[in-house]
């Protein structure tokens, strides 16, 4: 748990085709650093370098100092095998289309092997058809119906963090899972069997249970000990548990005779 998540990003970048206000640019690259990106290219910003931009970056000076400029998004892309333009509408055209999701999912495990882009429009017109013709696939941020357009450094914020947790989840593994960080190992498959062998035994002892009429009994036990995925300790407490039972029983009946 906690552990530090060191991923390597230099292969994705995060393009802003022809951006008008500086100001995005600087809250772009402060979602980016949040999200631990820091390739930016830039097709023809409007107003680049700039002091606002400065300004709305904060602590992610560094992306724009090390931004780099061209001219076409054929050039900013140009190394790139694949390529991702985000558009806030649907297009005349239907294209191959992913989730912000399926995006995080694809950038990461493809930027592993080579350079991807993740391409961000005009904040007035989005991207030209022609543009998002350069693009493998399109992503579109499910939004209000009404009002699906997001600012464009909010829109950048949302991919990178689905690239980010993308590559936690990947760099993780199972490690999402229960058996992460957990202070205990999980209890196997033939401890559960003995388990049930127990709890069997002693729910027959104190006549809850008729093996002649099991009504599923055992069955719906066992769906719920293994939706909750016992530990080896909660396993010895359980074991414990039934152990003191059947000792009991043993006790109060030589009491009896
Ligand atoms: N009015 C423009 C939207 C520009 S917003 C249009 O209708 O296309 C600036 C950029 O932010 C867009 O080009 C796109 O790259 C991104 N963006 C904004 N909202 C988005 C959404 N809901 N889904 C995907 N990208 C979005």
């Amino acid at each position: 748990m906690g552990r530090k998540t060191v991923i390597d990003f230099s292969n994705i970048r995060i393009v802003l085709v022809n951006t008008s206000h500086p100001g995005n640019i600087g809250a772009a690259a402060r979602a980016m650093k949040n999200m631990s990106l820091s390739r930016l290219v830039l097709v023809q910003p409007e107003e680049f370098p700039s002091g606002v931009a400065v300004g709305r970056a904060a602590s992610a000076v560094d992306i724009l100092e090390n931004a780099v400029v061209v001219d076409s998004l054929q050039e900013a892309i140009a190394d790139c095998a694949l390529v991702i333009g985000a558009s806030a509408r649907s297009r005349s055209i239907p294209w191959p289309m992913l989730s912000p999701r399926e995006t995080g999912a694809k950038i990461v495990e493809e930027s592993a092997r080579h350079p991807v882009a993740l391409v961000f429009g005009r904040e007035d017109s989005g991207l030209l058809n022609e543009e998002l013709q350069l693009c493998h696939y399109h992503v579109q941020i499910p939004a209000n119906e009404d009002y699906s357009s997001l600012n464009l450094a909010a829109a950048v914020m949302v991919l990178s963090y689905e690239v980010f947790q993308a590559a936690t989840e990947a760099q993780q593994g199972q490690d999402n899972s229960l058996e992460a960080g957990w202070d205990q190992e999980l209890s196997s498959a033939e401890q559960m069997e003995h388990f049930y062998d127990h709890l069997e035994r002693v729910l027959v002892r104190v006549d809850f249970h008729d093996p002649d009429n099991p009504r599923q009994l055992m069955q719906r036990l066992r769906r719920l000990y293994g939706r909750i995925r016992i530990d080896v300790m909660e396993m010895n407490i359980l074991r414990g548990i039934l152990t003191h039972i059947e000792k009991n029983l043993r006790s109060d009946k030589s009491n009896e005779e």
